[in-house]
């Protein structure tokens, strides 16, 4: 799952109401005219930031932009009106001025043509006299060679030309082009101002206990709420808790993976490995209204001697390092075996002492 520009949000031109600080940084900087060349936008998946991105570039072009009273935290900053000639052409996705890049479809890479194509973008005049943006989304997957070019373009900046990299995954940028971008991070916001987003959006449901699946995690929680992963989840969660216990094969588990998706999988397991080893130590079970998470604490008994409940932690958490690289490995493009990679983390789970 990655975040992408469109789809299941219709973003108009507003930040998200967990932006708000991010959007005065950026908008007083470019009201003083030091917005700089190139920022990197840094933070998990499934907080907005390419969404972010694209509605700052529509700004950036706006000819009226309009005060944004609708977010009270943003009552001292401007949005982009939606309606002026630079808006409509933007709000479709085609303004000549805003160039998005991302790895094109069946590709896990970007590459090096895109970049000779965003540096030819870099160079020319902008066709409404104003600013031009270039957006990079999951700018972590930048091939070798693309990177380099990128480098070159980011070195020789175009005066009122920005890029704007995203990344959910900033580290496995190379240094050179880190060093070169303003860095702007994004965190998963509080539950009073996900919650009445999220409840505006789907009306009725248990917006607190999906945002906690989400690990506040909008956007996720949106496609949570939305399809039938919420489900998905729990069968999951439920069958590596019942792998624990001895109540079901490997093999079973693997033949539901299959069905709903290595990486969303990996991605539940993680989040609730860090949960259970925060609950190894501390004893404290987060999400109590969740009847999944529940179950799977019953997996542990915290101990009361302090050296064993570090024992499991610390076992807990090299196992959700391997987790971890088994998410990197997936998403990784020299063709990973989604099946031996899942063989090998649940047959290691299988292990696991979990029994202080
Ligand atoms: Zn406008």
């Amino acid at each position: 799952m990655t975040e992408t520009t469109s789809n299941s949000v219709n973003f108009l031109s507003a930040p998200f109401p967990w932006q708000g600080a991010q959007w005065t940084q950026l908008s007083r900087a470019f009201a003083a005219s030091v917005l700089a060349h190139a920022y990197l936008f840094s933070g998990s998946e499934g907080l907005g930031k390419s969404l972010f991105a694209d509605g700052f570039a529509r700004y950036l072009l706006c000819l009226n932009p309009i005060a944004q009273n609708t977010v009270g935290r943003l009552a001292d900053t401007d949005v982009a009106c939606g309606t002026c000639k630079n808006c409509l052409k933007g709000g479709v996705g085609n303004h000549p001025d805003i160039l998005t890049i991302e790895p094109e479809q069946g590709s896990k890479n970007i590459k090096i043509d895109q970049i000779r194509w965003l540096s030819e973008f870099v160079i020319r005049s902008s066709h409404s006299g104003g600013a031009k943006v270039a957006i990079i989304a999951n700018a972590h997957l930048l091939n070798t060679n693309a990177a380099n070019a990128l480098l070159k373009t980011l070195e020789e900046p175009n005066s009122n030309t920005h890029v704007f990299l995203v990344s959910d995954h900033p580290g496995r940028l190379v240094a050179t082009i880190r060093s070169r971008c303003q860095k702007l991070a994004f965190q998963a916001p509080r539950a009073d101002i996900a919650a009445p987003w999220l409840q505006a959006i789907i009306g009725a449901g248990n917006v607190g206990s999906i945002l906690e699946a989400s690990d506040m995690r909008p956007l996720i929680a949106l496609q949570l709420a939305q399809g039938d992963s919420l489900q998905a989840r729990a069968q999951f969660l439920q069958s590596i808790c019942d792998v624990k216990k001895g109540k079901k094969s490997i093999q079973q588990v693997l033949a539901l993976i299959a069905k709903n998706g290595e990486s969303e999988v990996l991605q539940h397991f993680s989040a609730f490995l860090s949960k259970l080893t925060k609950y190894s130590l501390t004893g404290i079970q987060e999400n109590e209204g969740d009847p999944t998470l529940q179950s799977m604490y019953t997996l542990l008994v915290p101990s009361k001697e302090k050296s064993l409940a570090q024992a499991v932690a610390s076992s807990l958490a090299l196992f959700y390092t391997e987790v971890e690289t088994a998410r990197r490995q997936l998403a990784s493009s020299t063709n990973p075996n989604p099946q031996l990679i899942m063989e090998s983390i649940l047959w290691q789970w299988s292990k696991l002492n979990l029994h202080s």
